[in-house]
């Protein structure tokens, strides 16, 4: 499949057909799989043989899955995992030990965040956290006892850009290992590996599934690393279930013309909004205003779907707007082909203080909109009554 290009991997790496031939790839609904007699059953579990054995391990499907991200990502190998924060917490779990130090930026998805402060504690696993506009700062930084680097970009909610290259080039100078959470780019957009990444990992349940129906997740890249992860999975069993790696799977056959038209509709959606005169600042990676536009316009090959926007007149306007939509879905989830409004600095980010929240850019007034695949106008029209 390496000679294919981006569409074609997704579309055409396919589990091997069955004696009926079926051209999509049916549900592999089997926790474990038989062999002929002794001597294979011993080769499997002596990995000799490459073979599926139990679905904890491997299964038709979510094998699919991975070997589609994989190519796609330009990656040599990965695991898929129930959810995207059991593919995070076992990827860091599978690598760390007692002592190590990550260098993680600031602005990561909450759970991520709790996992690094509330947990690795426990584990004497420390971590320095450095803010968007500190890449500078990165290398001073690292510590004698510092493992991993790890970014997500753009971020999760006020979509700043953090420079791959830059990382990448700092990460291979001191041997630390380099990880990108790449979930609000996909490999569509964005290929962290190509700028030095060791590992990528995604929450598929954003704009993988696209649809928000399953939930999943998946890391991949490194041979080596990715032995260390997969041995921890298998032991530890967060396996993603084969039914939700079947819809993934179908899902990426449209992931290139899906996300393409999210990107679409979500530079639309950015250029009206910079026009209206109750919006303080709009922050979208391809508009020419945003603060980091050159690096984006270097590392991804469109903006993303997801665009922030600061209200002018804080918490108040923030609320008033929720309340006034429509047709958009009020709702956690991003990445769906409905679009969804949120607004962090009341619901998601409720709970921390002000100044934790300006850390991660989530000022009082600031809208995330997730846009999806509804007629144009249609989402214009909502945002606009909504503001008016
Ligand atoms: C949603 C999300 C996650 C967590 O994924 P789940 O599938 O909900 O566990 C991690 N990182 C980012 C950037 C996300 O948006």
């Amino acid at each position: 499949m390496e000679d294919f290009s981006f569409e074609t991997q997704a579309i055409r790496t396919q589990s091997e057909r069955t004696q009926h031939r079926e051209h999509s790839t049916p549900l592999y609904l089997t926790s474990s799989f038989v062999f002929e007699d002794a001597e294979e059953m011993r080769a499997s579990f002596a990995e000799e043989k490459e073979r599926n054995l139990y679905s904890r391990f491997t299964n038709p499907n979510t094998t699919e899955f991975v070997d589609k991200i994989v190519a796609m990502e330009g990656a040599e190998a990965g695991y898929a995992f129930a959810t995207g924060m059991s593919a995070i917490f076992s990827t860091f779990a599978a690598l760390l030990q007692a002592g190590d130090h990550v260098l993680s930026c600031r602005s990561v998805f909450g759970s991520t965040h709790s996992m690094f402060t509330k947990y690795f504690p426990k584990w004497n696993i420390s971590t320095t956290y450095f803010k968007v506009d500190e890449v500078d700062l990165v290398e001073s930084l690292i510590q004698e006892n510092t493992k991993i680097l790890y970014i997500e970009t753009p971020t999760n909610p006020a979509v700043d850009i953090l420079d791959l290259e830059a990382l990448g080039v700092l990460a291979k100078k001191h041997g630390l290992i380099f990880i990108v959470d790449n979930c609000f780019a996909t490999p569509y957009l964005q290929k962290p590996i190509h700028f030095g990444a060791d590992l990528v990992i995604h929450s598929a349940t954003k704009l993988i599934d696209g649809q928000g129906r399953v939930l999943g997740g998946i890391t991949v890249g490194n041979k080596e690393l990715m032995r260390e992860i997969y041995l921890f999975a298998r032991n530890t069993g967060p396996a993603m279930s084969p039914f939700n790696a079947w819809v993934l799977s179908k899902s990426l056959e449209t992931l290139a013309v899906r996300v393409e038209r999210h990107c679409e509709n979500a530079m639309k959606v950015a250029e009206f909004l910079e026009q209206q005169q109750n919006i303080q600042l709009v922050k979208y990676p391809f508009l020419k205003s945003h603060p980091q536009y050159e690096v984006a316009k270097k590392q991804m090959k469109m903006g993303g779907n997801i665009v922030a926007f600061e209200l002018k007149g804080g918490i108040t306007a923030g609320r008033t707007f929720l309340n006034k939509i429509q047709m958009c879905s009020l709702s956690a989830n991003l990445g769906d082909t409905r679009t969804i409004v949120t607004h962090p600095a009341s619901t998601t980010h409720g709970k921390l203080s002000e100044e934790d929240r300006l850390e991660v850019g989530i000022t009082d007034g600031l809208v995330r909109v997730s846009v999806g695949l509804e007629t144009l106008t249609d989402i214009i029209h909502d945002l606009k009554q909504a503001l008016a």
